[in-house]
């Protein structure tokens, strides 16, 4: 007799939980979270008062408990962010196109079971800090296939 396998779940259920500051946004992934990295644009840079560090999932996997005071702001023409009008915590940053919505690290429940792998933007990163250089950074955007290598989420 061969070793038994342990049997996955015949369904995907919760992968994390996570909200705002003030409970008022409270949310669950139901699949795979992408690794985290740090977005040093002026946009994050701003609205964040740092820099943004995301992971991402499919927009379908995401689930709004309670949504009450998520407050959306279109922050470039292709996409807009989410934050608690009430505590002010950054949470989503959604683009129009495409599958895929981010959702800020620090607003899941931790352990996150993430780690960060990068920065991108950092062309607009704040002067004050410097990054860690055993970690990838790319001026712009990350290159295609960096952080999710098949294209998506597996
Ligand atoms: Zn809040
Ligand atoms: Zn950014």
């Amino acid at each position: 007799m061969s070793a038994a396998q342990p049997t996955p779940p015949a369904t995907p259920g919760t992968r994390a939980t996570g909200g705002c500051l003030c409970g008022g946004v409270r949310y669950r992934v139901t699949g795979p979270l992408r690794p985290v990295v740090g977005c040093h644009c002026e946009m994050c840079r701003r609205t964040s008062g740092h820099h943004v560090a995301a992971t991402a999932c499919l927009s379908e996997h995401l689930v709004l408990e309670s949504a009450g005071t998520l407050t959306w702001y279109r922050s470039s023409p292709g996409a807009r962010r989410g934050f608690c009008g009430t505590c002010g915590g950054n949470l989503f940053w959604s683009p129009d196109e495409g599958p895929h919505v981010a959702i800020m690290a620090g607003t899941l429940d931790m352990p996150s079971g993430l780690r960060l792998a990068g920065h991108i933007h950092v062309a607009g990163k704040g002067d004050y800090f410097d990054l860690d250089p055993a970690l990838p950074a790319f001026e712009g955007d990350e290159p295609e296939g960096w952080v999710w290598p098949d294209g998506g989420v597996s």
